[in-house]
């Protein structure tokens, strides 16, 4: 078989500050940068669907037509320029190219400007070039609001299995073994799937943590009986009809399919506030912090969740640095703050030298401003440096110009351009050892745990005005489906 195969990857936080323009997917941010044909197999190296889905079709003796991978770090909707671009190109080369199925590396909580289910209508669109009879099987993120358009036009689709994403080359390979099923059995699977009602927040996602690892190691456990088996939890931050978790599988045996969803379903919504989250206010989670470093060993960790660019955060707001200024904390450091004018005076000043500027902020946040301060430029980089953690390990990033500012006992991490903070070496790049530290206060919601949990006193999340409201009962919904519940036996939305 020759399988074309395209990436396509956005999440979108439709109540974000920023766009994701078609630059954004060039530059990849959060991703690497966008890339084309054989280029594509230049990321076979890196932690991606794409890359685990392609080294396992080739290594069963298959062929690979890449067209294009393209990615960009989450914010709000993907320009209608963007879409149609990127989209188009993956259309013309179904519509042009000659091949015997297609596999596709998608989020799953795509919207763009013009429309809502980015992926759905990615998979109308080349439903309508390929056909009804052409094998489709698409990888979704596990933050993927799983429209029904999605489910109905695929063959097959799978969802990663771990947050923070260490599964993701992994899920590229089991959309391949879904597919070659499908094809020796020469017909289709049964689809089952069941929409939970009540939105899940981010923060209680995590694999590491009860109860997601529970509700996926009953999955592994059930999916012998049935060809796949995948929970998406969703990404509660995209307004529209079809935001929310849902789960289903597929098998050639319907009843045992439906049995298999059930029990996963059931163990997903009983009991419902399993999922609830305890989040800190700043000065809380600071006070807190500082009470546990008096007398621990490891560093205690704040996730400013609110501002995760990960989640549409801009990486730039300055409530938690204050809360850190506010109760004099000792020994800790803060990352990433965004802001290329703040790293190129430090630059300008060299290694030393004290300057006085405005730091950070997002204007399109009530309650956040700039810091205006003096502090002193302690080390500098030139933003290039692999990551090696869990997650990302290998990947090659350039944040452009960064710089550690201290002020009091704070050491900050300033970049040039937006990254979460999920590894280690995004702080030793400007000289911060994470692990010497007492309070580490990371800009990120979840996946900084692959890498810091192992160092680690206690991890806290803090709830400092950002972009990314945690508690998805408090956004302000427009679109949601009417009596969806907006958080874990919460309040039902009542459509406006
Ligand atoms: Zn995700």
């Amino acid at each position: 078989m020759n399988i074309l195969v395209a990436g396509f990857q956005h999440e979108t936080n439709t109540f974000a500050p920023t766009v994701a323009s078609y630059e954004s997917f060039v530059r990849g941010e959060d991703f690497p940068g966008l890339v084309r044909g054989e280029a594509v197999f230049g990321l076979l190296n890196v932690n991606l669907p794409a890359s685990g889905f392609i080294n396992f079709v080739r290594a069963e003796g298959h062929g690979v037509t890449p067209v294009i991978w393209a990615g960009a770090g989450a914010s709000a909707h993907v320009t209608t320029e963007a879409y149609e671009r990127i989209a188009g190109e993956i259309v013309e080369a179904a519509r042009t190219a000659s091949f015997d199925a297609i596999y596709l590396d998608l989020h799953g909580a795509m919207v763009a400007q013009h429309l809502d289910d980015g992926e759905g209508e990615l998979l109308a669109r080349i439903r309508a070039v390929v056909g009804s009879g052409m094998k489709i099987v698409v990888s979704l993120d596990s933050h993927a609001n799983v429209t029904q358009q999605i489910l109905s036009l695929a063959d097959g689709v799978v969802a990663y299995r771990t947050y923070p994403h260490i599964d993701m080359a992994d899920a590229g390979r089991r959309a391949g073994e879904l597919l070659l099923a499908l094809m020796r059995a020469g017909r289709a699977a049964h689809l089952v799937a069941r929409r939970v009602p009540f939105l899940i927040p981010v923060n209680s996602m995590s694999t590491m943590m009860q109860p997601a690892r529970g509700v996926y190691d009953l999955l592994e456990e059930l999916e012998p009986g049935v060809l796949s088996l995948s929970f998406a939890p969703g990404f509660p931050a995209a307004d529209f009809a079809e935001c929310g978790p849902v789960v289903w599988g597929y098998g050639f045996d319907e009843a045992a399919t439906a049995q298999a969803v059930e029990a996963l379903f059931s163990r997903v919504c009983a009991p419902e506030a399993q999922w609830a989250v305890r989040f800190d206010e700043p000065d809380a989670a600071v006070l807190h912090a500082m009470r546990i470093a008096q007398a621990a060993s490891k560093p205690v960790i704040i996730a400013d969740t609110q501002d995760n660019p990960g989640v549409g955060g801009d990486s730039n707001t300055t409530g938690m640095l204050r809360a850190l200024l506010r109760h004099g904390a000792q020994g800790a450091a803060i990352g990433l703050i965004c802001d290329p004018a703040a790293a190129a005076a430090a630059h300008r000043a060299g290694v030393g030298a004290r300057i006085d500027i405005a730091l950070g902020g997002c204007p399109q946040v009530a309650g956040d401003e700039p810091l205006c301060a003096s502090f002193e430029v302690e080390a500098l980089s030139d933003g290039k440096f692999v990551y090696g953690g869990p997650m990302m390990n290998g990947k090659a990033s350039d944040l452009g110009l960064m710089a550690q500012l201290r002020i009091g006992g704070v050491r900050v991490a300033v970049s040039s351009a937006k990254a979460q903070l999920l590894d280690r070496n995004m702080y030793r790049t400007v000289g911060i050892e994470p692990a010497d530290m007492k309070i580490l206060v990371n800009k990120s919601s979840v996946h900084f745990r692959a890498d810091f949990a192992p160092i680690a006193e206690e991890i806290l999340v803090a709830r400092a005005p950002g972009p990314f409201i945690a508690d998805p009962a408090e956004l302000p919904w427009k679109k949601l489906a009417p009596g969806m519940r907006l958080a874990p036996e919460g309040p039902a939305f009542e459509g406006r």
